[in-house]
């Protein structure tokens, strides 16, 4: 009789439930997959949405983490450009159809038959449910898994694999750079990292925030101006002023205080999952604005994007944690006090 692998996780085994210590099984490595251990696990606000099915009933039991950086351990014999020792990560997907039109275009986030998830999902061909990062290692097919630049912090360039990414995309497929006025709403895990990107692509950055706490921190992250996003006084005084605002505000809000900031033939990207309150059609009409949406990013593009950080120095500002700890800092991320991410510390786990 043939056993798989028992690794060490932590799940959630219902929307109610903490996560707790659970025992999962990985696949048998095939001809293409790449076996990692897991060093570092970023703690996404989208964990905490699907663990406790805040979009809809998730799949249990759920094991979170899609912020993964470690180092491989096994390849399959078909794999080519990872060996034994390597560092890689691994973000937000693990497979998509590979031949639809998105697939063909590097755009396997918008795959037409839709993208495997490294959790919450199930895997395409054997209907597996898929276990995330927060566990102490991880088999996934070579072409979802990326080079790690070996010259960052390792424990902070996990949060670039998902929040990274999340904010290079779209600014990069709306092309901003030198001599657009770009807003990065919340300062939170995107957030900090979406007003870095900013400044290394030569804009100039505005953070809105609701923390009168973070704006030191926003100028410190290099963000050129702050504004206090709940001081009316302060939201009239930037009407009209941005190209472009990043929002990643995780709960339901008004976008119509953000609309109005924005020049003619601006744009409002969301990336949170969020029912936004009642856009006034008045506000888009007149200055011929939009609101977009935008989800992580390509395989070919996160790997632009981890170089990119490599090369400009860029990577989240952490606090490491005990998988022990997550249930804590849960509350602390509900409770917008983070720092600018939670980082695993997978050796806790082992
Ligand atoms: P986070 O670390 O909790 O940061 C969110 C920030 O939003 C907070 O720090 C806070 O910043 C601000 N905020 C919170 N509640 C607010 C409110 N009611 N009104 C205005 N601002 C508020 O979360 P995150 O990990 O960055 O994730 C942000 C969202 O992006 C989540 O919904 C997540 O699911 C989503 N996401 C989307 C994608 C994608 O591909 N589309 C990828 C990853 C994550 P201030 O204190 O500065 O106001
Ligand atoms: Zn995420």
């Amino acid at each position: 009789m043939f056993f798989l692998p028992t690794v060490n996780a932590y799940a959630a085994q219902d929307a109610h439930s903490p996560l707790a210590p659970f025992q999962i099984e990985r696949r048998e490595l095939r001809a293409q997959d790449v076996q990692l251990e897991i060093l570092y696990s970023g703690v996404c606000h989208s964990d905490l949405h699907q663990a406790r099915s805040e979009w809809g009933p998730s799949l249990y039991p759920l094991v979170p983490g899609h912020e993964i950086v470690g180092r491989v351990t096994a390849v399959g014999e078909g794999v080519s450009r990872f060996q034994v020792g390597d560092l890689a990560g691994v973000g937000v997907m693990i497979d998509s159809c590979q031949h639809c039109e998105s697939c063909a275009e590097g755009l396997e986030q918008y795959c037409e038959n839709g993208h495997t998830t490294t959790y919450n999902s199930r895997e395409k061909d054997t209907g597996n449910l898929t276990f995330g990062g927060y566990s102490t290692s991880i088999v996934v097919t070579e072409q979802f898994v990326l080079r790690v630049p070996g010259s960052l912090a390792l424990p902070a360039v996990a949060p670039l694999l998902c929040a990274g990414i999340t904010m290079y995309s779209p600014l990069k497929h709306w092309k901003i750079g030198r001599g657009h006025h770009v807003a990065i709403v919340g300062l939170g895990g995107l957030g900090h990292l979406g007003i870095k990107l900013a400044v290394a692509l030569g804009a100039e950055v505005t953070l809105f925030t609701t923390s009168q706490g973070k704006a030191a921190d926003g100028l410190r992250l290099g963000a050129h101006h702050v504004v206090i996003s709940n001081d009316p006084d302060a939201m009239k005084a930037v009407r009209g002023s941005f190209d472009f605002i990043l929002s990643t505000v995780p709960t339901k809000h008004d976008l119509n205080p953000y609309l109005r900031t924005l020049k003619r033939d601006g744009q409002l990207i969301i990336v949170g999952a969020i029912d936004p309150v009642g856009v006034h059609g008045g506000l888009l009409i007149s200055h011929r604005r939009s609101v977009a949406g935008s989800n992580i990013g390509g395989v070919a593009e996160t790997q632009e994007m981890l170089d990119f950080c490599g090369e400009h120095g860029i990577v989240a500002d952490i606090e490491l944690i005990d998988m022990q700890d997550i249930n804590v800092a849960y509350e602390r991320m509900v409770n917008n006090d983070v720092k600018y991410r939670f980082v695993i510390d997978m050796a806790s786990l082992k």
